[in-house]
Order: C-alpha cells, then structure tokens, then sequence
C-alpha cells in the first residue's frame, strides 16, 4: 500500500457552495446577481472552433492590452490569470520566498492562509481592532511581504486610500499586494499609486462587479518589475492559463462602461436598503463598502439563523470561527432576492407585518 510519507498535507480551502438547483436564493458566494453585459454574451455567440481546437495564446496579449488601455498604464504592468484566486496563488508563489513571516488579517480571505501553509510560507495574522478594522500601524514592522483585501472580507469594510499607502510606504523592500475584489462596490483604489510605489500589487476580478465568476478571470497592476518575475513563474508552472473564450468575453466585459456601471449602482442601492431593512429586524452589521453585508442578530445564533435560512433555501455563509461565528455574510442579490431574505426574516422573527 502507498505511504503517505511523501505527499503534501494541506488543509484545504472550503469554498461556498455551489448547489445544482436553481430553486435556491443564492447569496453564498458574492456572485453577482445580474448577467454580464450583452456584448459578453454577442460575442460568446460568436465564438468560433478555433477557440477550441487550438492552445489559447499564452501571453493573453490581447486581454492584457485592454486592460491597460482601461487602466491606463502599459501593458507590461499587467498580468492576468484564471480568477483572482490564481492571480493571488501565483504572487504568493512568486513574491513571497523569504523566511520573514507574511503579514495579512487575522480575519481576512481564508485562502490566504491556506496558499501560505501550501507553499510552506512563514505568516502571522494581525488582529482586527474590535471594530473588525485593520491597524496600519500594525503592519509597520518586518516582514516577508503584506496582503489584505480592500474592502477587507468578510467584513466589507474599507480602509481609506492614505491609510493603505502607509502600509505600502512603511515596506519598501517587500511586495505589498491589495486585493481589490470589491473595490468596485466602493472606497478608493490603490491603482493610483502604481506609478508612485514599485512594491505595490493590485489584484482585481471579474467575478462579481463584471458578474464573470464562471468564465475565470482576475489579473493584478503592479511595475513592469514585479510584472516580470510573476510571468517568468508562471511560464514555469503553466503557460496556457487562459482560455480563447475567457480573453474575448473579458475584453468584451471592457467595451461596456455604461452597463458595468448600471449594475454596479444597483447593486450598491440594494445593499443600502437592505442594510435600512435589517437594521429594523435587529441585526446589527458593519458598514459594508461591497456586495454583501456581513451582520449579526440580537438574539439569534448565527449558525441557528444560517440553518434556518438555509432549510427555506437562502443560502448565505456562515464561517465557524470564533471572532465571527455570529455573522452571517449575505451576498446583495437582486431587489426581488432581498425581499424574499427580508420577508423571510420577518416571519422567523416574529414580525407582524410582512
Ligand atoms: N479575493 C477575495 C477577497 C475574495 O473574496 C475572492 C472571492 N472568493 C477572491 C479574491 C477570488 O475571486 P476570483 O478567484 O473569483 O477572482
């Protein structure tokens, strides 16, 4: 019998679930409620064999150029990959080699943790305050490099552009990276500093404010520098990441600002009644600047309320740690969504009027 002495032992990370049926009110996964734009699914229509029968190009030249059009910066400053979650894999992989501990929240994306115990990366988590807010201060010290999503998750706060350049000030040596996954759903991005810090690292992804989870697609800005070495890794590990499918619908998702920005204002106005809304039942929640609201009950146990919703097929997410086993993370769905979450609510609670 084989002997396990040799394998890599990992605890994996559990992503939201993803259930077969359609009869479920899903707001698990921060997926976005609304479809991509129109011009995404014209030019799927019009996908050609070739996108399958051939390696899709492995420099992604293509996808690359327009989002340094978009962004406007060169191409040699972006580098895309299969979702943020492969984009963040590759840096950890890349910038993080040192034996000084990484440095990223305590309460923050799982899968930071589980890339830095993968790929045997030293780390320390550094506590939120009690308000769930990071501490730049706290990050002023060594280390082998710094990660931190902004808006932070699960919590959805965001931290002010000022307070992210100290922390990338205060490291000139090591690789900042801001995750910027909600970025779009509010606060200030640190793009804009590209130019100012040649530490800095801003990942970005398609799967919730362009509503692309499916087709895979995240790519990060940062100088031609860092851009290089992450390229040189991944033509070390695998060249052909992205699909021709992927690359045209993702340029496709460029062409159309004004839809992107539609939804993107629907969802913020929805989150924003909802907060109204679940503020009237009870909960109490932190001040989310993205597309969920991460909030608790007065009286109710999180894990009571999540089965519960869950039993009438709302799926949200509950993490069963103790700093945050009250919360329930809700992802913003549609209008209509977060009326049947609200209305069931209500009668869970005992409200009157529904
Ligand atoms: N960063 C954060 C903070 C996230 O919540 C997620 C979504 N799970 C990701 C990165 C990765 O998203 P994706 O791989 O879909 O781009």
């Amino acid at each position: 019998m084989v002997s396990d002495e040799n394998f890599r032992k990992v605890k994996p990370y559990v992503p939201g679930e993803q259930p077969k049926n359609d009869d479920v009110i899903k707001l698990n996964t921060n997926e976005n409620p609304y479809p991509p734009s129109p011009k995404v699914l014209e030019v799927l229509g019009n996908i050609g064999n070739s996108s399958f029968r051939k390696y899709p190009d492995p420099e992604v030249s293509d996808l690359v150029q327009a989002l340094a059009d978009y962004h406007n910066v060169k191409r040699e400053n972006v580098f895309v990959g299969v979702g943020s979650d492969d984009v963040i894999a590759m840096c950890f992989m890349t910038f993080f080699n040192g034996g000084k501990p990484v440095l990223f929240p305590d309460i923050s994306y799982a899968f930071y943790k589980v890339w830095a115990d993968l790929l045997k990366v030293n780390y320390d988590e550094i506590p939120l305050d009690n308000d769930f807010k990071i501490i730049p201060d706290d990050y002023f010290k060594e280390n082998g490099g710094i990660i931190f999503p902004n808006p932070n998750a699960p919590t959805g706060l965001v931290l002010g552009l000022d307070k992210v350049e100290s922390i990338i000030a205060s490291s000139p040596k090591t690789v900042v990276i801001v995750d910027e996954a909600y970025i779009d759903f509010g606060g200030e991005s640190a793009l804009s500093l590209i130019d100012k810090y040649d530490n800095l690292i801003v990942t970005r992804t398609y799967s919730k404010s362009r509503a692309m989870a499916g087709m895979r697609i995240g790519y990060c800005v940062g100088s031609a520098e860092l851009i290089k070495v992450l390229n040189s890794v991944k033509f070390s590990y695998n060249s052909y990441t992205m699909s021709d499918i992927a690359i045209k619908t993702g340029i496709a998702s460029l062409k159309d600002e004004d839809y992107f920005k539609q939804t993107v204002g629907r969802i913020v106005d929805t989150r924003e009644k909802t907060k109204r809304e679940l503020n009237r039942l009870g909960f109490t929640f932190l001040d989310s600047s993205s597309n969920f609201i991460f909030a608790k009950h007065k009286d109710i146990d999180g894990e009571q309320l999540f089965n519960a919703l869950k039993k009438n097929k709302i799926f949200v997410r509950h993490f069963n740690s103790e700093k945050i086993k009250d919360y329930l993370r809700i992802t913003i769905g549609t209008e209509d969504e977060m009326k049947s979450l609200i209305d069931f609510l209500k009668r869970y609670l005992g409200y009157k009027e529904v």
